[in-house]
């Protein structure tokens, strides 16, 4: 009897065994479609299929003037244009708000002296002081490209503003930006299980050495840490560390849509209450938060960060849209650390 039953048992623990591990292929390949599943909606959908039917595109000459070409993007409620040469005859680059903080930091010199670089300038008499690096060019991407490949030129040169162009006709059909990528996904990608997580067991974002503003410092002094940093935005700190506002690239237009670029001495109090259409408050998110809760914030406060903060309002990171970008399509796909 002895040995019969023990035959049993074994085969009752081989097919228990069986069982379990067949579960536990079940659930690898489960965990590893989970991961993947927004790579996969970004490598089998097109940048085609992430335009608009009809959107506001304006095209810049680059022997239009400078300062002009600000006032033009103001006009139209743009926040960037491609550039078009003409003698070349095709698009050499693109002008962002990036390129007007560059110009204000490079001029700038008192409220009581006029910035004649910003006066005098056309947009090619700018980019030849500025791309001292003749090779510069325009990035852009094929309709016909995937959204992974939009995703990776945004991520991998460290652009906001991708323009789509068709091949044959070399139009400029859209700008992609990582705002309507990540909108796309959000309506139409199925939330996977890992999305749960918290954000700071997920580790996305920056955590460490924030640039940051103190309300009572100058104006100019954020253009500078822009220019030196490179961030896209700037959480606003009183002497405790508490964030009292966000000030972004962005929010420079306003200097060109109120004309009040010549004084750039004011502190970031005063900038912050001379803007105007900005969101109310600061959006910011805790370190318990899920990345569910971050990318339905995000998206809804249509914004391009979140400022991390603990209980006391005290900046402690960055959860911006290139991080949820590289970490939900390309750090699955084994690229990793683009944005250090
Ligand atoms: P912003 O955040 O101000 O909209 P970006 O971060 O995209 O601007 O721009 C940073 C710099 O890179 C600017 O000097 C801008 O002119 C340049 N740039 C932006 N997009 C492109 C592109 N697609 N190709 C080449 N240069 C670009
Ligand atoms: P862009 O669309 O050019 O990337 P941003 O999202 O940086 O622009 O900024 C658009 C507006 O939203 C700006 O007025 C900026 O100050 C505001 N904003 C951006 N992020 C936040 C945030 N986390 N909290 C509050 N306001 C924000
Ligand atoms: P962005 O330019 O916002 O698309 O972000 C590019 C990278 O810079 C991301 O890893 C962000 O987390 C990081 N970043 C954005 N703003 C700041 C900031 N103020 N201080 C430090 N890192 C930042």
């Amino acid at each position: 009897m002895e040995p019969r039953v023990s035959k049993v048992k074994c085969d009752q623990f081989l097919n228990l065994k069986l069982l379990l591990l067949a579960s536990h292929e079940v659930n690898v390949s489960l965990v590893e479609a989970d991961a993947t599943i927004y790579l996969n909606f970004m490598k089998s959908h097109s940048c085609y299929d992430a335009i608009p039917i009809s959107c506001k595109l304006v095209i810049f000459d680059t022997t239009l003037q400078v300062k002009k070409a600000f006032f033009a993007l103001v006009a139209n409620g743009l926040r960037a244009a491609p550039l078009w040469d003409s003698k070349l005859q095709r698009f050499v680059g693109m002008l962002t708000i990036t390129d007007f903080i560059n110009i204000l930091h490079c001029y700038y010199k008192s409220p009581l002296v006029q910035m004649y670089g910003l006066e005098s300038h056309k947009i090619e008499t700018w980019r030849d002081v500025y791309l001292r690096n003749p090779s510069h060019y325009l990035i852009s991407i094929s309709p016909e490209a995937s959204l992974f490949d939009a995703i990776y030129s945004l991520l991998r040169y460290r652009i906001h503003r991708l323009p789509v162009i068709d091949p044959e006709s070399g139009n400029v059909l859209h700008i992609l930006t990582h705002k309507r990528i990540l909108k796309f996904l959000h309506i139409f990608v199925s939330k996977p299980a890992f999305i749960q997580k918290q954000i700071q067991e997920l580790g996305i974002g920056t955590f460490r050495n924030i640039a940051t503003i103190q309300q009572t410092a100058s104006l100019y002094d954020a253009l500078s840490i822009f220019v030196e940093r490179r961030v896209s935005a700037l959480p606003v700190v009183d002497e405790q560390g508490k964030v009292v506002a966000l000030y972004s690239r962005f929010d420079v237009i306003n200097l060109a849509a109120q004309k009040t670029y010549n004084d750039l001495d004011i502190t970031m109090q005063d900038a912050i209450r001379r803007r105007k259409c900005c969101v109310e408050g600061v959006i910011t998110c805790f370190p318990e938060d899920t990345l569910e809760v971050i990318i339905d914030r995000i998206v809804e406060a249509e914004v391009h960060r979140l400022v991390l903060v603990d209980r006391a309002d005290v900046v402690k990171g960055i959860i911006s849209l290139s991080d949820l970008l590289q970490a939900l399509v390309l750090t699955p796909v084994g690229i990793d650390a683009l944005l250090s």
